[in-house]
């Protein structure tokens, strides 16, 4: 069993951290917010004073933060502290540039790093079902696989440095296309006078089969555990989504890339975060596409 430490210990990184306890490592934890850190102790974690004390002596250093700054930021404070040939592994979403300068800081202090963002949300990370995308040289994965296995099911090498976020970015800007595609449907049935159990029954079966109306039915009714029955609570809220579809757009323009839908798609999340939905499921697009009917 390894000493693990955890930094960043919110929705996503406090179960993290909870399940790599009950895996049996030891786990020292810090967070700025003393709640989130009161939380992780009554999980069985021991609290460190701050990040730079919690990777002293540690194999592994996992940090689980909002955006690439706050990566950066921590990375540049803990790496001089870590113990010769630890491993420091990322599973924030942030930008592929960030993550690329991560992945360079830890070289220079001699560390084996892997970014590995995730998917599967707060069910997920309670329920050690993650999927981790990562990125990173082959030495490190390996390394790396073994512990996000404790947190995780589907544990996939993209590739080299940053691989991992550009995974990430390219999976949720399908999503969130699909998304507002399957509530377009949806929207339309309505005033075609075609029930949505009936659409559901065709579409699932046919070409316009997607994650989006299979597991994540925009409607009540046709899936049950969708959150369209309970009052689209997330989930995954639409906040996050506008910020996974910010950071397509940033790589596409940096790359060159041309993903007309992916910003039509973002500036469709951004408007409904703008009108106080941002703690919706982003499922919940479809209200905004109803709402646009009467405009
Ligand atoms: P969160 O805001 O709940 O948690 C982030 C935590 O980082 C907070 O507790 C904050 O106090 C802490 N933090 C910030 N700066 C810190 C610092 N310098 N030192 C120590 N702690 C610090 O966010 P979350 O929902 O847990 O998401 C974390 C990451 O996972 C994000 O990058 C997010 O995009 C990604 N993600 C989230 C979900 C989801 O459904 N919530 C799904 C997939 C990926």
């Amino acid at each position: 069993m390894a000493n693990v430490a955890f930094i960043g210990l919110g929705n996503m990184g406090g179960p993290m951290a909870a399940n790599l306890v009950k895996a049996g490592h030891k786990v020292t934890a810090f967070d700025l917010v003393a709640a989130s850190r009161d939380q992780a102790k009554s999980d069985g974690a021991a609290i460190a004073e701050s990040g730079v004390a919690a990777v002293k002596g540690a194999d592994v250093v996992i940090t689980m933060l909002p955006a690439g700054k706050h990566v950066l930021g921590v990375w540049n404070e803990v790496l001089p502290a870590m113990s010769k040939g630890a491993l420091i592994i990322d599973c924030s979403t942030i930008d592929v540039e960030s993550a690329k300068q991560a992945h360079a800081l830890a070289a220079k202090h001699g560390m084996a790093s892997v970014d590995a963002p995730v998917s599967g949300g707060t069910g997920g990370a309670k329920g050690a079902t993650l999927t981790f995308m990562c990125g990173g040289e082959a030495q490190a994965f390996a390394a790396a696989q073994p512990m996000l296995a404790n947190m995780g099911k589907k544990i996939v090498h993209c590739g080299a440095g940053g691989a991992g976020q550009a995974a990430k970015i390219c999976n949720n800007m399908i999503l969130g296309i699909s998304m507002i595609a399957v509530g377009e449907a949806f929207v339309l049935a309505e005033k075609l006078g075609l029930s949505h159990q009936a659409l559901f029954d065709v579409a699932s079966t046919s070409s316009g089969q997607c994650w989006s109306l299979t597991t994540y039915c925009p409607v009540p009714g046709p899936v049950p555990t969708s959150p369209a029955n309970n009052d689209y609570k997330p989930g995954f809220a639409s906040n996050l989504m506008v910020k996974d579809l910010t950071l397509a757009q940033d790589a596409a323009n940096a790359a060159g890339a041309v993903t007309p839908l992916g910003k039509h798609a973002q500036e469709l999340y951004k408007t409904f975060d703008a009108s106080g939905h941002g703690g919706v499921d982003f499922s919940g697009i479809i209200q905004h596409v109803r709402s646009l009917a009467g405009k």
